[in-house]
């Protein structure tokens, strides 16, 4: 469904990707591991255009999309949750809502509303309360409802489970979860390897910008390269 090929993205003098290629089947749920710094969130920002590549392609459902905007990225199916959430605090979570579908017609946005309400029913509670109120794994939720209002075929995650304590992130996944196993596909980006690793079907390690170990997420849970460097223990 989405292939990204030989990219290669800087920042002025600083490499951020090199030589990065990574592929999601339809369906899938793929989680790139790596620490701070190592490009996590460039790559999803260069996968959305949102940063601009030196070299390489990306692909989304056989089709060149690498010169294509944003928003056209969103309208083809590929929405993003942002490291940080960045929900509208001052807007109401209904509105930051209508906001994932400003692309969608008017009717369609009310089905979706109703879907996604469903889907994380506290978002319906506090339909009129502002956004900023919420807490931090209620803030998560309404981003990834806000990026299912665009009906995506691809979620492409950064960082879920920062900032939040461990029992808040296993509910995020557990959405994550129900979302993958409804057909959705998900590209996951998360420092926190054991997790990660723990929900996805294959994975990828990012170390300073290049793609350096691949394979299935129950194998990279038990290398012991991966346990030594993400998991925290030999
Ligand atoms: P984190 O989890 O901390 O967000 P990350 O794996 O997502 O880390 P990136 O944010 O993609 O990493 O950063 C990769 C590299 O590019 C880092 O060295 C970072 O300092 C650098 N970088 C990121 N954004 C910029 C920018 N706008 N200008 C200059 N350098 C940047």
């Amino acid at each position: 469904m989405l292939e990204v090929k030989s990219l290669y993205v800087s920042y002025g003098g600083v490499q951020a990707l090199t030589n990065v290629s990574v592929h999601v089947k339809e369906g899938e749920f793929v989680s790139l591991i790596g620490s701070n710094g190592a490009g996590k969130t460039t790559l999803l920002n260069s996968i959305m255009n949102i940063v601009g590549r030196q070299k390489g392609s990306a692909l989304f459902q056989g089709k060149e999309v690498s010169k294509v905007s944003t928003a056209d990225m969103v309208t083809r199916g590929v929405a993003l949750v942002p490291e940080g959430r960045r929900v509208f605090s001052n807007m109401s979570v209904r509105e930051n809502l209508e906001m994932g579908g400003f692309k969608r017609p008017v009717s369609e946005v009310k089905a979706k509303l109703a879907e996604v309400t469903e889907m994380f029913p506290v978002l319906g509670d506090r339909a009129s309360q502002m956004a900023g109120m919420l807490s931090g794994g209620e803030q998560q939720m309404l981003a990834i409802g806000r990026a299912l209002m665009s009906a995506p075929k691809i979620l492409l995650m950064d960082e879920p489970s920062m900032g939040l304590a461990p029992l808040v992130i296993k509910e995020v996944y557990e959405k994550l979860k129900v979302l993958a196993e409804s057909g959705l596909t998900i590209l996951l980006v998360e420092q926190n390897a054991s997790i990660a690793l723990k929900y996805a079907q294959r994975g990828y390690v990012l170390e300073n910008g290049r793609i350096i170990m691949q394979g299935k997420a129950s194998e990279l849970l038990g290398d012991n390269e991966v346990k030594r460097a993400y998991l925290g223990k030999e």
